[in-house]
């Protein structure tokens, strides 16, 4: 279930700064059959099943990275771990949303508004994979899953010129909020690339968080670290960097999200 854009706990320049070490956001794209798979950005079904029934047997429970926020602002994240899915694959639906549902867990998909019904054209070395459709992506967001911008159609932001950077960010959250009928508090920086005009441009552009994968000095509410997790990450693997990561992030200092 999503909450109100205003309820994140942050100011209008989107720097509060949150308490604690930054929150748990694990990283997944595609949810299907693996064996074809150049960039690792696919799970089976079961693994993911398995991997979701790690969190829960650890009393860690997957929420959209919305609500992790917004219990965050409110002190009441503990055990919770943001859960979100990039690009938008048609197969989120089919594959999953049962397990996520199995396990009573939320979700944010990250979608490209700009390639509905299309597919990964962007990874050279294919598989090819289908997009959600825009009626896809309403299911997914009744079904209660937050709905978050991954841009247009999947561009480097770095290297985008001042009218595509505007294009790929606030354009793509104004044709989201009328295809899902409600306000987009995310993005998501596509391959992970973020410098700081991008970061300002997705602040400007009215998102109340942003997710990145590494993004270093730019840590901040609109740069969010996640955690890639892939086919091969079992228990042990998943332990390791539950733990890592409890050890290597710091709380963010308000300046280090300018
Ligand atoms: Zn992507």
């Amino acid at each position: 279930m999503s909450v109100p854009v205003d309820d994140l706990g942050l100011d209008g320049l989107g720097r509060r700064p949150a308490p604690g070490p930054l929150p748990w956001v694990a990283m997944y794209h595609s949810v299907g059959d693996c064996s074809d798979d150049p960039y690792q950005i696919t799970v089976t079904p079961a693994r993911l099943d398995a991997q979701l029934g790690w969190l829960r047997r650890r009393g860690l429970r997957g929420v959209s990275v919305v609500d992790l926020l917004a219990a965050r602002a409110r002190g009441a994240d503990t055990g919770l771990v943001g859960l979100t899915f990039d690009d938008g694959y048609a197969d989120f639906v089919t594959d999953a949303l049962p397990v996520l549902r199995r396990h009573g867990f939320g979700a944010t998909l990250f979608v490209l508004p700009g390639r509905l019904g299309g597919d990964n054209a962007w990874d050279p070395l294919g598989p090819r994979k289908p997009l959600l459709t825009a009626d896809g992506i309403r299911h997914a967001a009744a079904q209660g899953v937050e709905i978050g911008s991954h841009g247009l159609t999947h561009v480097d932001l770095t290297t985008a010129d001042d009218a595509l950077l505007h294009a790929e960010v606030a354009e793509s959250r104004s044709v989201l909020a009328e295809l899902t009928g409600a306000p987009v508090a995310g993005f998501c920086y596509p391959y992970g690339t973020l410098d700081q005009r991008a970061v300002d441009a997705v602040r400007a552009a009215g998102y109340r968080y942003a997710c990145a994968i590494d993004p270093g000095p730019l840590t901040g509410p609109h740069a969010l670290p996640r955690l890639h997790i892939g086919q091969r990450d079992t228990a042990v693997r998943l332990l390791l960097k539950y733990r890592l990561h409890r050890l290597r992030r710091r709380p963010v200092p308000a300046e280090a999200a300018r």
